[in-house]
């Protein structure tokens, strides 16, 4: 156990450290952000900040010496070459790190554990694509294996012609085929180190261009039938990799079930709204596995709860949502919105 008062080293400097680091001077510890951005908003909340690349071994075997604990708030963080953290352990474990940098392995993993993605294939050239294609057909999205998020990294195939006039990246692929569904949510459970699993209310969750836009709870009845065996493949991811800390799964509702979309080894936009709509958070959550302490109740604390993200210069309403005394407003301190940038998000909550 590490008793509040350690420090909690954070790998990632954006808003979901920043939320960790709050929640967790809340339990009396201290964070550590390691990130290569200089204007790191969630070194604005933390008493030290080592800025330097993810790859500087030196600065991350200081940065490790500080900390009893490392973990890590974005998949794209390179995973620390064996040794380089010392004794310092990083949670969750780096193998939930390498399995879901890349869409292909994580794919795979999910499969081979009985959960059922949309048809896939990998693809690294113009004849690769255009075998894909033929074989899962048309429309789908072409995606980057690895370093994509929020809808980045992401093409729409309608047609085999549309493949052909693309200019692909020198980059490895994936081609997933276009998935028919009625709805999107998400799982999000939080394992500790001796098994104990709690699964938050699944949220209904509303993508605008690739982005969240909405998560609501409770989802609508017919997602909810969805979600039993969601949290069955969720908690076996969670035991294959031996987690510790906050799992998201991200699935399609469709007439099939439920179809796996990816998987986030962190806490997840779609789960803010448990800051104050579930009795504890997604982030009091994490730093209490990764610590080592009993987690808390992932039950709701309202009848319902709305979550809607400021998206770009949506974040300048503020004094209008300010205006309306049921808004909880979170602003992230991020200096330029810019269009498509999670600049903050607004929870409302269903009392009585
Ligand atoms: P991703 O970054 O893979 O989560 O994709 C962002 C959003 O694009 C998803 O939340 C969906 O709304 C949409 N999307 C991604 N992949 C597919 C797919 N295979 N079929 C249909 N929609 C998709």
């Amino acid at each position: 156990m590490i008793p509040p008062g350690e420090t909690i080293g954070i790998l990632g400097g954006g808003q979901l450290g920043r939320m960790i680091a709050i929640a967790a001077a809340q339990l009396g510890y201290r964070c550590h952000i390691f990130a290569p951005e200089a204007d790191s908003i969630a070194a604005d909340v933390c008493a030290q900040f080592t800025c330097a690349a993810y790859d500087d071994h030196a600065a991350l075997a200081r940065f490790a010496a500080e900390c009893a604990v490392v973990t890590y708030e974005f998949e794209n963080v390179p995973v620390p070459p064996g040794g380089i953290l010392g004794a310092t352990p990083l949670l969750p474990h780096p193998r939930a790190l390498e399995t879901a940098q890349d869409r292909l392995s994580e794919k795979h993993f999910v499969t081979k554990l009985g959960g059922t993605p949309a048809p896939f294939a990998p693809v690294d050239d113009a004849a690769s694509l255009a075998e894909a294609i033929a074989a899962i057909g048309a429309p789908g999205i072409l995606k980057t294996r690895r370093d994509g998020y929020d809808g980045k990294g992401q093409w729409r195939i309608r047609t085999p012609q549309d493949a052909e006039t693309l200019d692909l990246p020198a980059t490895p692929l994936i081609y997933e085929g276009f998935v028919t569904f009625f709805a999107e949510f998400s799982v999000i459970l939080c394992r500790t180190a001796k098994g104990d699993i709690r699964f938050f209310d699944s949220a209904h969750n509303v993508h605008d261009d690739g982005i969240l836009a909405t998560s609501t709870v409770p989802a609508p009845a017919p997602l909810l039938d969805h979600v039993p065996a969601a949290r069955a493949l969720a908690g076996k991811v969670a035991e294959a990799l031996d987690y510790v800390g906050v799992l998201t799964l991200e699935f399609f509702a469709t007439k099939d079930g439920p179809v796996f979309n990816e998987m986030a080894p962190r806490v997840h936009n779609s789960g803010h709204w448990t800051i104050e709509g579930a009795v504890t958070s997604q982030f009091e959550n994490h730093v209490r596995a990764i610590c080592g302490l009993p987690l808390g109740d992932t039950g709701l604390a309202a009848k319902g709860v709305a979550m809607r993200n400021l998206i770009g210069d949506e974040a300048h309403d503020w004094p209008a949502i300010l205006s309306d005394p049921a808004n909880h407003l979170h602003l992230y301190g991020k200096a330029a919105a810019l269009p498509g940038r999670k600049m903050g998000h607004v929870t409302r909550l269903t009392l009585g």
